[in-house]
């Protein structure tokens, strides 16, 4: 056979599996929303404790009879009828792919197979939540975070798609730089995603009305949050200043302390309350760091200072016992930036959007060289820091 073709049926192949997976996760979906399949579905969610240890045998064997070998069935014969009807031979290897499934499944559930698949093994989350790939952190997260959620099992593409790779209901979200454009415009779109948002401002508590509850805290005391911040799901850091074209000694100090420092020490603070499995699978950060990283801000402070926090979660991202998003937002409207071309609420709105779709570096803006350059920096420079420094 010539090369050209064992590559084309080896492409269909690898389609074949691709397809199983979206197959196995369309079916997990209807199970949460179809109720036929919600009551076969329901016996997978019966049978895990919160450290995946199988609340009994006879739980876990008759799972897999309801749930697990019907999702293989139908991967099969849906998989089946796309390979005979598009005549691509390479797509038979999902069929196999799913046989496997099937295979499994009955071996399980007749009690022939105690061992579970890799994202049900029980112990202690020891790794925050992958990405692409389904791990075990993640996949918890469906069972005692929100079952509403994190449906894929094994590559990611079906909840980025849907939005359901991160949940934010229920979540308690700590938002510092409340007071400012973003934080008014993300408080409020939390509250959507029906997350419980925390105001944290360092100006007057006056300005805040409604029932979200505010905090006071001011940079150099960063500890002073630690007790409050075991609670808290989410930090989001998007406190800062702009003290434009301002070179003086104060000016130097400012905007280090707050918009570089400050941060930094909220973050590992933040770092030393995570503790446990869920803390693990279910505490995050998002710092606002800048485009000023890559693009000219027309203020040298702001651009240092800022650059250098990206810089520090860059590094801070290597070792982070939890997820650690960074994002980067173009010019909106606010008092540090009067001329701003987007609104401060779509921006709000396309962070989250992004968040849900768990994209750790988040840029939304207008300039098309910043979606350039920054995945090249960022990519560049985590790659230098781990070479040329050590966690310990
Ligand atoms: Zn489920
Ligand atoms: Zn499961």
């Amino acid at each position: 056979m010539p090369l050209t073709t064992v590559l084309f049926h080896g492409l269909w192949g690898l389609v074949g599996v691709l397809l199983a997976e979206l197959v196995r996760d369309g079916y997990h979906v209807l199970g949460h929303y179809y109720p036929p399949l919600m009551r076969l579905h329901s016996w997978h969610h019966r049978v895990y404790r919160k450290d995946f240890t199988p609340v009994s045998e006879g739980l876990y064997r008759q799972a897999h009879l309801v749930n697990d070998v019907p999702e293989a069935l139908v991967m099969i014969a849906i998989l089946a009828v796309i390979a005979l009807v598009t005549g691509l031979w390479g797509l038979w290897a999902g069929v196999v792919y799913s046989f496997t499934f099937l295979t499994t499944a009955i071996a399980r559930s007749r009690g022939w197979l105690i061992t579970t698949d890799l994202t049900h093994e029980p112990g202690d989350l020891t790794t925050p939540p992958s990405n692409w790939w389904v791990n075990r952190t993640y996949h918890w997260r469906h069972h005692f975070d929100d079952t509403n959620a994190y449906f894929s099992g094994s590559i990611t593409l079906v909840d980025k798609l849907l939005g359901t790779a991160v949940s934010l209901k229920g979540k308690t979200v700590a938002v510092t730089g409340a007071s400012g454009a973003l934080g008014q415009a993300l408080l409020h779109e939390l509250q959507r995603q029906k997350a419980r948002p925390i105001a944290l401002t360092t100006t007057s508590l006056d300005q805040f009305s409604g029932d979200t509850p505010v905090w006071s805290w001011q940079p150099g005391a960063e500890t002073d949050l630690e007790e409050r911040l075991r609670g808290v799901d989410i930090l989001v850091i998007n406190h800062g200043v702009n003290v434009h074209g301002s070179r003086t000694p104060e000016a130097v100090n400012i905007s280090l302390e707050v918009n570089a420092l400050s941060s930094w020490r909220l973050m590992q603070v933040f770092f030393s309350t995570v503790q446990t499995s869920s803390h693990r699978a279910t505490k995050e950060v998002w710092v606002n760091t800048s485009e000023a990283e890559v693009s000219p801000a027309f203020s040298p402070l702001y651009e240092i200072s800022k650059r250098l926090l990206g810089d520090l979660v860059t590094l801070a991202r290597l070792d982070a016992p939890c997820v650690v998003r960074k994002v980067v937002l173009g010019p909106f409207k606010s008092q540090l930036n009067p001329i701003g071309i987007l609104s401060a609420d779509w921006v709000a709105w396309a962070l989250v959007a992004l968040v849900k779709r768990n994209v750790h570096t988040i840029i939304v803006t207008i300039n098309p060289l910043t979606y350039l350059l920054f995945p090249f920096k960022e990519w560049g420079q985590g790659i230098y820091f781990k070479l040329f420094s050590r966690p310990q």
